[in-house]
C-alpha cells in the first residue's frame, strides 16, 4: 500500500506557527503586490476569500484587503520538511518527495513491523501534529495514482483510505476533472461525449479513447480503472530532481509564470543540496491548455546545485518560450539531472544529519537574501527585456 502525505497549507501553515496570533486569520505567503509578485501558499481563511496559490498578489489583495502577506521564508520551510521526513523515515526508507511537503510513501513492508498502512498513516499523522503542531493530509491507497486523490479529497485535516477492494467504488462518482491531465481542453471534449464522472469514462471501450485523445486516451483509461504500476523512487535511486505545478486556471501571465518557476526552482535545488546531489542538465517542462507538452533542456559545464545557476539557466529557457506566442499553461515544471558522480560521492549517509543540511540552511539563506534584493527576480526580467 503507498501513502501520500500532503501538508495543509504549508508555507502559510509554518508562518502562522511561528506567530500565534495570526492563527484564524486569512494568511498567504508570496511576493508583494508592488513587484508583481504570487501567491506561494494561502491559509484556509484566505481561501475563504478566493485566495489561491499562483495568483498574482495583487488579484489576492483586491479579493481580500485584509490578507495578511507575509514573504516567502524558504530555509525555514526546508528546515520543517526536513523534520517531516525524518519522521516519515520511522516507518519506510521507501519516499518519493513530490516537493517540500508532499511525498508518497511505499509502506508495503512495514506491515509487520508496525501495522498496516493505515495504522502508519495514522501515526504519522499524530506525530506531526503533536511534535510539528503542524496538519498533514493523508491518503492511503494501493498505488499511487490513487493515494494522491485520497490526500485531497478531505482537506483540511484529511485522511482517507481506499481498500483494494474499494478501488471502483472510490472512482466512480468522481468527476473526471481528477484524473491526472484532465485540463479545461480534455473536460470540454469529454463533456461533449455526455462524459462527467470517472464511471462514465469508465464504460467507454479503450479504442474510442485512444480514437478521441491518443496516446492519452489510452492513459485516461488505465487511470479510470485504478490501475496505477509506477513504483514508488526514492531520491537516492532518482536520476533527477524534479517538481512540477498544475495550475487551477490556465496561466499567461510571464510575471506569474517567473514567480512560480522561482519557488519550483528554490525547492529542487534545495533538495539537490539534501542529498548532496550536483547536476548538469536543467529540464524546462511546459504543458499547454490543449494538452501538449514541451520540454526544453540546457545543459552546464560544470555540475550544479546552486539556487543561482539553476534559476539562471532555467529562466532563460522560459524566457525563450514566452518570447514565441505560446498558448496559456496548465502546468509548469523544472527539474535537474545529469548527476556528477563525483559530486555524490560527498552525499550524506543520513539524509537528515544535522551538519551537512545546517550548511545548505545558510546557503539557501544567502538565496533568499539575493531574492528579497530582487536580484534574482530582476536578472531574469532585464533578460528578457533585453531580448
Ligand atoms: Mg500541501
Amino acid at each position: 500500500m503507498i501513502i501520500h502525505a500532503d501538508m495543509d497549507a504549508f508555507y502559510a501553515s509554518v508562518e502562522i506557527r511561528e506567530r500565534p496570533e495570526l492563527c484564524g486569520q486569512p494568511v498567504a505567503v508570496g511576493g508583494s503586490a508592488e513587484d508583481r509578485g504570487v501567491i506561494a501558499a494561502a491559509s484556509y481563511a484566505a481561501r475563504k476569500f478566493g485566495v489561491r496559490s499562483a495568483m498574482p498578489t495583487r488579484a489576492a489583495l483586491k479579493r481580500c484587503p485584509d490578507l495578511v502577506l507575509l514573504p516567502v521564508h524558504m530555509s525555514l520551510y526546508a528546515g520543517v520538511s526536513r523534520q517531516i521526513h525524518a519522521i516519515f523515515a520511522r516507518y519506510t526508507p521507501l519516499i518519493e518527495p513530490l516537493s517540500l511537503d508532499e511525498a508518497f510513501l511505499d509502506v508495503g513492508a512495514s506491515k509487520r513491523l508496525f501495522g498496516s498502512a493505515a495504522v502508519i498513516a495514522r501515526r504519522i499523522k499524530q506525530e506531526v501534529r503533536e511534535e510539528l503542531e503542524l496538519v498533514v493530509s493523508m491518503g492511503v491507497a494501493p498505488n499511487k495514482f490513487l493515494a494522491k486523490i485520497a490526500s485531497d479529497l478531505d482537506k483540511p485535516d484529511g485522511f482517507v483510505e481506499v481498500a483494494a477492494d474499494a478501488v471502483q467504488a472510490f472512482l466512480d462518482p468522481l468527476p473526471v476533472s481528477r484524473l491526472w491531465g484532465v485540463g479545461r481542453v480534455t473536460g470540454a471534449a469529454l463533456q461533449k461525449q455526455g462524459i462527467h464522472t470517472i464511471a462514465e469514462l469508465r464504460r467507454q471501450p479503450q479504442t474510442a479513447l485512444r480514437r478521441w485523445f491518443g496516446e492519452h486516451g489510452q492513459q485516461l483509461w488505465h487511470l479510470a480503472h485504478g490501475i496505477d504500476e509506477r513504483p514508488v523512487v526514492t531520491e537516492h535511486e532518482a536520476k533527477s530532481i524534479s517538481h512540477e505545478t498544475t495550475f487551477a486556471r490556465d496561466v499567461t501571465d510571464p510575471d506569474t509564470l517567473r514567480a512560480v518557476l522561482l519557488d519550483l526552482t528554490e525547492q529542487v535545488a534545495w533538495r539537490l543540496r539534501r542529498h548532496g546531489k550536483c547536476g548538469r542538465t536543467v529540464q524546462l517542462k511546459l504543458r499547454f491548455d490543449d494538452f501538449r507538452t514541451v520540454t526544453r533542456t540546457h545543459s552546464l559545464r560544470d555540475a550544479t546545485d546552486a539556487t543561482q545557476i539553476i534559476w539562471h539557466t532555467v529562466s532563460r529557457l522560459l524566457d525563450r518560450e514566452l518570447a514565441q506566442d505560446i498558448p496559456p499553461l496548465r502546468l509548469l515544471g523544472m527539474g535537474v539531472s545529469g548527476f556528477d558522480d563525483g559530486a555524490d560521492s560527498r552525499r550524506q549517509s543520513d539524509l537528515f544529519a544535522g551538519a551537512a543540511a545546517d550548511e545548505a540552511v545558510d546557503r539557501v539563506a544567502d538565496d533568499i537574501n539575493a531574492r528579497f534584493g530582487g536580484k534574482v527576480l530582476q536578472r531574469a526580467r532585464s533578460y528578457h527585456k533585453s531580448r
